[in-house]
Formats: C-alpha cells, sequence, structure tokens
C-alpha cells in the first residue's frame, strides 16, 4: 500500500506539471517569456525597476495617448490576462508577493509578470481570481501548454491502470526476522507443509538462508569486516566493486538465486550501490 500511495504522489506531482503553463515550471522558458516581452516593440514589459522607473510611465502615456497619472493606473494587477486564480498560485514556486505587489502568470505573454508592472498590450478587466475563469483561459491557450484536455484524460487513465496492474502482480509483505524468509500469507496460498514452514538455517560459512519454493537457499558470506563492522556496507566504494562484479553473473535457472539476494541485501542497482 505503502508503494502504491508513492506511486500515486508520484504520478499526481507530474500531472500537476502537466496542468500548470509550462512557463510556471521552467525558469529558463520564463526567463526567455519575460525577456521577449520587454525586448519586443509592441508590448514593452516594465518598469525594470518599479521603484527606480525613469521615463517608463510617461513613454507608455504618450503609446496610449493618454496622461502618465492614468497609465500608471493601467497595471498587471488589474490587466484581464493577469492571472492570480488559486490554482495559478498552486503551480508558482517559491515565494509570489513583495513589498510592491504580487506575482501572477501573463496568459498573453506567457510568463510571471508583477502586479506593479506593465505592458502595451495591457488591458482592462482583471485580474483572473477564480478557477473556472482561469481554466477557461488555459483552455484558450492550450496550444502553448503542451498538451490538451483529453490527452490529459489518456495520461491518466494509462498511468492509473498500469499502476493498479502493477500493484496486482506484487504483493508486500515484511519480513519478521533478519533471513527475511517467513512469509505467513506466502505459505498459505503455496500449501506448504509443516517441514516446508520452518524458518531456514544459513549453511556453514554463510549469513542469511532463504526459502525458496519450499527449499532453503543460502548466500552472503558469514562473518564481520576486518575492522569488526558489518560486511554489507550499501553505499560504499566496497559495495559499487561488488555490484560490479555480481552484475556480471548470469542468471540462475530458478531465481532468485544466491547472487541475486545478495545483490539485494547489498541494495545493487545495476554495477552501482544505491543506500
Ligand atoms: S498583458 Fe497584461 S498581464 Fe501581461 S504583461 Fe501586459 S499588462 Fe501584464
Amino acid at each position: 500500500m505503502k508503494l502504491l500511495l508513492e506511486k500515486f504522489k508520484k504520478f499526481a506531482e507530474e500531472v500537476h506539471k502537466l496542468v500548470c503553463p509550462p512557463a510556471t515550471q521552467d525558469l529558463e522558458l520564463n526567463t526567455k517569456n519575460r525577456d521577449a516581452a520587454i525586448q519586443a516593440e509592441h508590448i514593452q514589459y516594465g518598469p525594470l525597476n518599479v521603484s527606480e522607473p525613469e521615463n517608463y510611465w510617461q513613454n507608455i502615456a504618450a503609446h496610449w495617448n493618454t496622461s502618465e497619472k492614468a497609465a500608471r493606473k493601467s497595471l498587471c494587477g488589474n490587466c484581464v490576462a493577469f492571472d492570480i486564480s488559486p490554482r495559478m498560485k498552486d503551480c508558482m514556486p517559491g515565494e509570489t508577493s513583495d513589498q510592491d505587489g504580487q506575482l501572477g502568470y501573463c496568459w498573453m505573454h506567457h510568463f510571471k509578470c508583477h502586479s506593479a508592472r506593465s505592458c502595451y498590450t495591457w488591458a482592462k478587466g482583471g485580474p483572473i481570481k477564480d478557477d473556472n475563469k482561469s481554466a477557461e483561459w488555459q483552455e484558450k491557450n492550450k496550444s502553448s501548454l503542451g498538451v490538451t484536455k483529453s490527452r490529459l484524460k489518456e495520461i491518466i487513465e494509462e498511468e492509473l491502470t498500469s499502476i493498479i496492474n502493477e500493484e496486482e502482480l506484487f504483493y508486500e509483505v515484511d519480513a519478521l526476522d533478519i533471513n527475511e524468509e517467513y512469509c505467513p500469507v506466502c505459505q498459505e496460498t503455496q500449501g506448504l507443509d509443516e517441514d516446508e514452514k520452518k524458518p531456514c538455517k544459513p549453511s556453514k560459512g554463510k549469513r542469511f538462508a532463504k526459502r525458496v519454493d519450499g527449499k532453503c537457499r543460502s548466500f552472503g558470506q558469514a562473518g564481520k569486516a576486518k575492522d569488526g563492522g558489518d560486511r554489507i556496507r550499501p553505499g560504499t566504494a566496497k559495495a559499487d566493486a561488488y555490484c560490479a562484479r555480481s552484475a556480471k553473473i548470469k542468471k540462475c535457472k530458478n531465481p532468485p538465486c544466491a547472487n541475486t539476494l545478495s545483490r539485494k541485501k547489498w541494495k545493487c542497482q545495476g554495477s552501482k550501490s544505491v543506500a
């Protein structure tokens, strides 16, 4: 169940990325779009420094053929394309407000813009505060999101089916002792006789034993390391060397065999030991 929940959590995070505008999840893309909005003659996003606007407001007032006072009131913060809905706030990583205002998503130029700035394409009617309104803008802009609603539905269905199928194939129970060999549920379902239910003892010179198909299988070198510590120390150079060596050993006919069981103890993933 824990595994299933972890998979759902990871999947939910992936879906979250898909439903958020890409620029809110990708700093490089956001910066590229913002810089383009600053440079473009028909956009002129600014001022760069809200406290030191230089002649930004005079210029924009001239462009709109209005007064500087009116221009200063036409901000991203009240633009029709400025999205500060709850769902969009969820898409924004980190702090979204400062002493001058807050960040929102600009649906016209696709970057995180600041409420105290403006641009030539400002239009009244904002901000977008409602999730439904935000979803409408997203639907209108679906080509820029890289995933459509129907594709998203397909992805969700495919992923959930594969997670559920995987969960049906594997059933995990906690081991009761260090040998990890006692699995009451497995024994019941396999109909093993009394002898076959007994815990296995490691053979001479071996540290662990595990019952596989009713038979005991011993593995792992017994004893301590030279310094008196545990021989098996996943994540160390020694462990990597072990994993690299054992990865070259051919798979046996009736797995899991000793090599596979030992590799599990060393936490081998390919030729690396991942602690
Ligand atoms: S279109 Fe509106 S929200 Fe976007 S940058 Fe211009 S003023 Fe800001």
